[in-house]
């Protein structure tokens, strides 16, 4: 079988950078890509043989452990009733009740084939809703690809130090306002929108400061504003109904992706009812996907719901205080200086001393110190995201003995590079 550096070599003639999403090349942290050739539970296996405990888990696609049986076997089953169809399927509404179910801001939804269409799609719906132009965004929120959306990113802009994109005209960011996280901007009458990462998981991990959803909350109800989550990260993840449980703010809309497709091509966006009656065909505002409410990935993510009952979330709750734990232990023995924010279920990662609460603060991590830090768990069988910005998944598969396995090569990896 090939290798790694045979693969990234044949990889980077065809594919740019030799991947199809920047922060896998690992130019934060050098080094060559681990290829992988499968994965099961908590690990992943590379093309060379190499097992690593994942706490990756495709930046939150999967929650329930890689190959789990009960999605495999709902994906296998759908395909061979076929892939795609044009036509609507009973599963789409299934997964739609179930959405709605779980989240109740959500009275209607559509399902889309990715995060960052389900943001763009959420955009537009929130611009045509309300007649306005100003979209308000958040330094260090990244949601999605979508050019307007794109400034002060966070994920992979930041690991790669761009502040936008090229390719993106003045005009199409000519109504999209930059504000920093954890504080409640002062709106007026022109903004359609509001987008915010509920909990930030793309400047490293960030929580909301008490007080700033329901500030958000109250300063876009009071200009007529729509307030939109983008929970492609925290819903389904954090709490079974999203950090809009957690934290006991309805958005007008939300975004979703990543946990609900169970590792398949999904995303969605849905709110109230009024306002997603402006969405074609009931609507004025155009949105359509050929692939939308996919047979494969809607079964994958009925199945992934289903294991996501109360005692999943305690569990992972459980995991991510352990995860941390086992970091938090690692620096204090070492005497590093790190902090290990936890957020319900997710679990951050941030070499400075001084816990940020916004984005200059998320960027003055170490990123050389967290680019050892990486290939010191990599050499000992942790993969870890090859960049600053992003957090740890853990998940229902990172049991005690994937955690006792995790402790050892911590315990080694921070003690190596201290
Ligand atoms: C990953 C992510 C997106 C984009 O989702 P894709 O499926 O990668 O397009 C949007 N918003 C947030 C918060 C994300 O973490």
């Amino acid at each position: 079988m090939a290798t790694n550096e045979e693969l990234f070599a044949r990889a980077q003639r065809v594919i740019p950078g030799g991947v199809n999403s920047p922060v896998r090349a690992f130019r934060a942290v050098g080094g060559t890509p681990y290829f992988v050739a499968r994965a099961e539970g908590a690990h992943v296996w590379d093309v060379e043989g190499r097992r690593y405990v994942d706490l990756v888990q495709s930046y939150g696609a999967i929650i329930a452990g890689h190959a789990h049986p009960a999605i495999v076997e709902a994906v296998q089953r759908a395909a061979v009733d076929g892939t795609s169809y044009g036509a609507p399927t009973e599963r789409e509404v299934l997964l739609a009740e179930e959405i709605c179910a779980r989240v109740p801001s959500c009275q209607m939804v559509r399902l889309v084939s990715s995060g960052t269409e389900a943001t763009m799609s959420a955009i537009r719906v929130a611009r045509g809703f309300t007649g306005r132009d100003v979209v308000v965004k958040f330094a260090g929120n990244y949601h999605g690809h979508g050019d307007l959306l794109l400034a002060e990113g966070g994920s992979g802009m930041a690991s790669l130090g761009l502040p936008g994109s090229a390719g993106v005209t003045r005009a199409a960011v000519a109504d999209t306002v930059v504000a920093p996280y954890n504080t409640v901007p002062e709106l007026d009458e022109r903004v359609a929108c509001v987008i915010v990462e509920p909990i930030a998981a793309n400047m490293g991990l960030v929580p909301p400061d008490p007080g700033f959803l329901a500030g958000l909350r109250a300063e876009c109800d009071r200009v007529g504003a729509l307030l939109i989550f983008d929970e492609v990260i925290t819903g389904f993840r954090v709490a079974r109904g999203g950090a809009q449980e957690l934290y006991g703010v309805a958005p007008d809309l939300t975004t979703m992706g990543k946990v609900i497709g169970g590792g398949l091509n999904i995303g969605a966006y849905g709110g109230r009812a009024d306002v997603m009656g402006a969405v074609a065909p009931l609507g004025p505002v155009y949105q359509a996907g050929t692939l939308s409410g996919n047979p494969l990935a809607t079964a994958a993510g009925l199945a992934v719901l289903e294991l996501l009952d109360a005692a999943a979330y305690e569990t992972l709750r459980d995991r991510a205080e352990a995860v941390a734990g086992i970091f938090r232990r690692a620096f204090a023995d070492a005497g590093v200086t790190a902090h290990v924010p936890v957020a319900s279920t997710l679990v951050g990662l941030y070499l400075g001393d001084r816990l940020p609460s916004d984005y200059d603060g998320a960027r003055a991590t170490d990123e050389a110190a967290y680019a050892r830090l990486f290939h010191a768990l990599l050499d000992r069988g942790v993969a870890i995201a090859p960049g600053a910005y992003e957090v740890l998944f853990p998940g229902l598969a990172h049991d005690d003995d994937v955690l006792a396995e995790l402790e050892a090569a911590v315990t080694e990896a921070v003690a190596a590079v201290a």
